[in-house]
């Protein structure tokens, strides 16, 4: 079955054609400035060159349209028609407490995501748009929704509530529901898989460590508490993203700068995380580290704060689960970076972790990090959420 995987943000749309017998990628791209000047579709068919090519889309009907014309075409496209895709799977952010699971997309099921849209304003809607052009252009092709909340309703009440009156989580449904949840799904899995054993044995603590991140604590293959909250804000320090607060910042620094409560979250929003604390040096890593080389302090600092944030994580997840058999880092930061799993390191050698750090030195590769005495496996483990939403969408069209 050949499976399209959609991801669609607000200006932006990503794809991939993914075989799923095979397990192959046949081709992949993104479309970009969707309804702003200088749209473009970077088009790449497996084992060839990416081709960037600038065209108009005023919408994401327009772009789906380029997407299937690429997809096609005589020179760069990997089928012959659109008939050759067999199913969709689009990737959606938000699905309250509505979806615990991946679900086949029909009006109703449509309907009912669009109530979520007020938990994920700027993510959901977008999504939703990308549903609809596939309907548009694709009738009768079976599409599968994927959420990134559904893997963290699993987690109980004592860890997805917030201290503040109840009638909020009851009137309005305020409450952590966590994201990132196919990655802490799919990576969790291939752990106990790597290691031979059944993930229901196994307490896990993954660490997605992208532009977006979070920490999540896998007990017997459920998600019992995750870093992220009500939105991807809370949790870790993230690229552009403050993570924890304490709230009451958010008005203090209101009054001090004269701007709105709105504003300022703009800011923990955009420019915050490790762009924020090293003075604008870059949300990238890579950059940092660059800088950071060259004795750039706030740089430095900047990492350090980011890794001492994702060891205190790491010590209260496995506190949370009563302890701990294997940590995974994965995620652009959590695949790459040996420097930020080295500095996260120094806080979880407790648990006995015992890194190798020639080990360490790998990078973009599954591996086991720790030594064959240690109490704790620590690994990396590329995660792969297109494969994971493909699968899901292979489960759910054959049922
Ligand atoms: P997203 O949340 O956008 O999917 P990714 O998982 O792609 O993010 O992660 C992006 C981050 O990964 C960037 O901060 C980047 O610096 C980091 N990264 C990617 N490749 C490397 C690398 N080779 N070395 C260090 N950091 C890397």
């Amino acid at each position: 079955m050949n499976v399209l995987v959609i991801n669609c943000g607000s200006s932006s749309l990503k794809y991939q054609l993914i075989n799923s017998e095979s397990e192959e990628v046949l081709a992949k791209g993104l479309c970009e400035r969707i309804g702003i000047d200088g749209s473009a579709i970077a088009h790449q068919p497996a084992g060839g060159e990416k081709v960037k090519t600038e065209v108009d889309m005023p919408n994401h009907t327009a772009a789906v349209k380029f997407v299937i014309e690429k997809l096609t075409d005589p020179e760069v496209g990997v089928i012959k028609s659109l008939s050759e895709i067999d199913a969709v799977g689009h990737r959606i952010v938000h699905g309250g407490e509505k979806f615990a699971t991946s679900v086949v997309l029909d009006d109703e099921v449509i309907a009912v995501i669009e109530q979520c849209n007020d938990l994920a304003p700027l993510h959901n809607p977008a999504n939703l748009i990308g549903i609809n052009s596939c309907k548009e252009i694709m009738p009768g092709v079976p599409m599968v929704g994927v959420f990134d909340t559904a893997f963290h309703q699993t987690m109980p009440k004592k860890a997805y509530l917030y201290g503040l009156p109840l009638s909020y989580y009851e009137d309005y449904k305020v409450r952590r529901y966590g994201f990132h949840g196919t990655s802490h799904d799919f990576v969790s899995k291939r752990a106990a898989q790597i290691l031979g054993k059944d993930v229901k044995d196994l307490k896990i603590i993954v660490c997605h460590l992208g532009n977006g991140a979070s920490v999540s604590a896998v007990k017997y293959g459920q998600s019992v508490d995750t870093s992220m909250g009500l939105t991807p804000l809370e949790g870790l320090i993230m690229g552009t993203r403050s993570g924890d607060l304490d709230p009451a910042i958010v008005t203090f620094v209101a009054d001090k700068e004269g701007i709105s409560a709105e504003q300022v979250i703009d800011v923990c929003n955009k420019k915050s995380g490790v762009l924020g604390l090293s003075g604008g040096v870059s949300s990238d890593f890579r950059d940092l580290a660059e800088a950071s080389a060259k004795g750039n302090e706030a740089a430095e600092t900047a990492l350090e704060t980011y890794a001492y944030r994702v060891g205190k994580y790491i010590g209260a997840y496995a506190a949370a689960m009563n302890g701990v058999d294997v940590i995974v880092f994965t995620a652009g930061v959590g695949e790459n970076n040996a420097e930020v799993r080295a500095l996260i390191g120094q806080y979880i050698g407790f648990l006995g972790t015992n890194i190798d750090p020639e080990k360490n030195k790998l990078r973009g590769e599954e591996v086991i990090l720790s030594d064959a005495d240690a109490k704790v496996a620590v690994m990396v483990i590329p995660t792969n959420e297109e494969l994971a939403i493909a699968r899901e969408t292979v489960r759910l069209v054959e049922a």
